[in-house]
This record gives C-alpha cells, sequence and structure tokens, in this order.
C-alpha cells in the first residue's frame, strides 16, 4: 500500500479483466487528463493493481500491486483511493458501502456484475475509452473533492515478476541459446529437487498470507523452485521472496543455482488464470527430455494452500487431469471415504492422472509434497544427488579418441 501516494490522484482497478485495465493505462496517459489532473492540483495519476488483474499488468507493464484479496477492503481505509473499478471476481461485497464512508468512487463496469451501491460503467470491448476516460474524470472529481484523512502504510516490496514459461527458456539457457535444458539438467543432477506451483487465493479463515509464506519458505528451504501466480505470489513479495537475494532462505542446491543465473527461488507467473502457463512449462519440460515421458512422471507438484474461489476448484481439477498431484487447503468440498473422494484423491492417480490431496498446515502440505517430488524422482532413477563433472581439455581429447577407437 506504500504505492498509493497523497499527492496523486490514486485509482486502483481490481478484477480479472485485463482488457479493462489496458484500457485504464491508456487513459491515464492521455495528455488532456493529466493536464485536468494537474488542473486539480494532483502531481500526476497514480494507478495500482489488486488481485488478479493487478498481478498481470505487474507482469506485463511493472504496474504496481497494491495487496491481494484479502486486502481489498483495508486499501479503501487509508482514505487516499480516489477511485476503484472493479470488473468480475473476487469483488468483496462490503466494497460499496466502504467506498462510501471514505468518499471513495466504486464503479462496476462488467454487466454480469453489477452491485447494490456501485455506480456502473459499462465497458464496451469495441469502445473501452468511452468507460476508462470516464472512471479517471470522475477519480480526479474526487481527489479535488478529498474530504477524510489519509493515512498510507509506508511499506513498500520489491518483486521481480513476469517470468511467463517463454521467459524461463531465455533466464535459464540465454538469450542465444533459449531452452529448458539448464532446468532439467538442474533437477536430474538433484541442486533442483523439483518444480511446485503454489497458487491462488487469499482466504479470510486463516491468517492472512501465512499458509503461503510458511509453505513456500520450506519448500525452498527443500530446493524445491516455486513458481507462482494469482494473489499467493503477492503475499510471497510481501514477505521479501520474490528478489534474487532471497536465495540465501534456499537449500544448498537451489541457491546455486538462482546464484549462478541471477533469478529468485520464487517466480511470478501472472494472475490465477495464467495457471496454463505452469502446465505449457511442464510440457516443455517433458519435451526437453530426460524427465520421463508424461506430466505424470515429472517430480512436481500443485497446490493452492488457501483457495476460495470456486474456479479454484476447476483450475485444480485441469491440473489434476494433466498429470500433476494437487493439495488443496482450508476446506475441501467432497465427503471423505465417499467414492468420489476415493476417485479424486486415489482413483485417478491409478488411472495414469494426478491426484487430489488436502491438509491445512503448512508443514504439512510441504511433507506430503516432499514425499510425492521424491516418489516420482525415485521412479525416475534420479534420487540420488549426481555432480556434474567438469572436463579439462585432456578430458575431451581422452574421450574423443576413445570415440574413435569404438
Ligand atoms: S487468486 Fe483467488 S482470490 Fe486472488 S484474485 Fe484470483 S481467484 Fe481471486
Amino acid at each position: 500500500m506504500g504505492c498509493l501516494d497523497e499527492k496523486q490522484v490514486n485509482i486502483i482497478v481490481n478484477g480479472h479483466e485485463p482488457n479493462l485495465f489496458e484500457s485504464i493505462i491508456a487513459s491515464v496517459n492521455d495528455p488532456k487528463l493529466l493536464k485536468e489532473a494537474e488542473k486539480a492540483g494532483a502531481e500526476g495519476i497514480n494507478i495500482l493493481g489488486m488481485c488478479c488483474s493487478g498481478a498481470e499488468v505487474l507482469s506485463r507493464h511493472g504496474v504496481p500491486h497494491a495487496g491481494n484479496f484479502m486486502s481489498t477492503e483495508a486499501v479503501l481505509i487509508t482514505g487516499a483511493v480516489d477511485c476503484m473499478a472493479v470488473d468480475v471476481q473476487c469483488i468483496m461485497p462490503a466494497l460499496a458501502p466502504l467506498a462510501e464512508c471514505y468518499g471513495t468512487k466504486f464503479f462496476t463496469t462488467n454487466p454480469r456484475a453489477k452491485m447494490e451501491g456501485a455506480q456502473h460503467i459499462e465497458f464496451d470491448e469495441f469502445k473501452p475509452r468511452q468507460c476508462s476516460d470516464k472512471i479517471v474524470k470522475e477519480a480526479i472529481g474526487r481527489f479535488k473533492n478529498r474530504k477524510v484523512p489519509i493515512v498510507i502504510p509506508q511499506n513498500k516490496s520489491l518483486g521481480i515478476h513476469g517470468f511467463s514459461h517463454e521467459y524461463i527458456n531465455y533466464m535459464l539457457g540465454g538469450t542465444f541459446r533459449a531452452s529448458y535444458v539448464p532446468l532439467n539438467d538442474n533437477i536430474i543432477n538433484g541442486r533442483i529437487r523439483g518444480v511446485v506451483g503454489v497458487v491462488g487465493c487469499t482466504n479470510p479463515r486463516v491468517r492472512q498470507d501465512y499458509v503461503h509464506v510458511e509453505l513456500v519458505k520450506e519448500l525452498i528451504k527443500n530446493d524445491i523452485l516455486v513458481v507462482q501466480t494469482g494473489c499467493s505470489q503477492i503475499a510471497l513479495a510481501k514477505a521479501g521472496l520474490m528478489k534474487p537475494d532471497a536465495s540465501v532462505l534456499a537449500g544448498d542446491g537451489l541457491q546455486e543455482v538462482c546464484e549462478t543465473v541471477g533469478m529468485p527461488p520464487v517466480l511470478g507467473l501472472g494472475s490465477c488464470v495464467d495457471n496454463s502457463r505452469i502446465l505449457i512449462a511442464c510440457a516443455e519440460m517433458v519435451k526437453t527430455g530426460g524427465l520421463g515421458d508424461s506430466i505424470a512422471d515429472l517430480p512436481v507438484a500443485g497446490v493452492a494452500p488457501e483457495w476460495y474461489s470456486e474456479k479454484a476448484i476447476a483450475i485444480g481439477q485441469y491440473v489434476v487431469a494433466s498429470g500433476i498431484y494437487t493439495v488443496f487447503g482450508v476446506t475441501f468440498p467432497t465427503i471423505a471415504d465417499t467414492k468420489f473422494h476415493n476417485l479424486l484423491f486415489d482413483g485417478l492417480e491409478k488411472q495414469g492422472f494426478g491426484k487430489w490431496g488436502f491438509a491445512k498446515e503448512p508443514d504439512q502440505m510441504a511433507a506430503m509434497i516432499i514425499d510425492h517430488i521424491d516418489k516420482k524422482r525415485e521412479a525416475l532413477g534420479i534420487m540420488g544427488e549426481r555432480e556434474r563433472v567438469l572436463m579439462d581439455m585432456a578430458d575431451r581429447q581422452a574421450l574423443e579418441v576413445e570415440e574413435a577407437a569404438e
């Protein structure tokens, strides 16, 4: 929240559809609207993201992020938010009356998600600026007429985000030799024990961010590279784990890889609807070779430790169907020991898919995931760490002589 700026018009966009956010970015860079903000006495227009819309533009444009799902009400209490615009999903029902208390303009934009107490400015995909320009003008109007005291917590965290599956290629293989080979090599030689996607929501039934942060710390300590989407990565960014120097918290093997490449041990890939990017990365690992014939063979897992959104279940199921062990926390919507529950938690794996798991505490989740990864490493025959032998010229010449003799 330290990215809010009292001297500027502050606009927050929250939801899931990047087109609203893209259009607002265009509006806040319009010289006419910037002039209007200046006339109102503002030093500029400050745009921030929240939840998954925010995670998307954080990755694509480096727009600062003001907090995950559990912060969406709290941010209004700063009094500094001149306007909040939302589209669909993860919009707390109390936002409209809360915004009213602070004089913050609150807009819904999607015809499927209107809210009592909110002003609706419909977003037309063919004329997007009609909606976003109006939102920006309304925000400038509120800036001029601010009536509440402003208290901005002065906390900012730096993070490196935007590791798409395409970028991982370049990060590991270099500009000219883009490849997943270094990742697979380091999994095979044991420096990286496995890869886990820690993704999704923050849940009001548990202490904010606690399960995400403790789980990720335990995983990286055990040499597991973590990839992230959604609100989870904001929890880890606040905890300082999305920076390269966080590699000091990783086990020796993962730390060595992170330091060599200059990457954090926790990689943010985008919003919660970008979990498909993680699956594409898994498919690339299989295609690169050395780690089995399908995603189900890889030493990987997925976990949504604080899921709450119904779509998390749909995402979890396609991850399981793709062959990945997937652990959920807080609650699970099936009844233990029923035929259906047993199919999800056991039967699917026997059919060659992944399977579901459930645990509440971060250390339990980490233990289950590490056991699974070790089981997969055992099956691949890469359980023991194998040191890479560095060859000098004499070793190479000896090899060439041997090959020629054969
Ligand atoms: S990660 Fe979950 S809580 Fe966060 S925006 Fe996405 S669906 Fe909502």
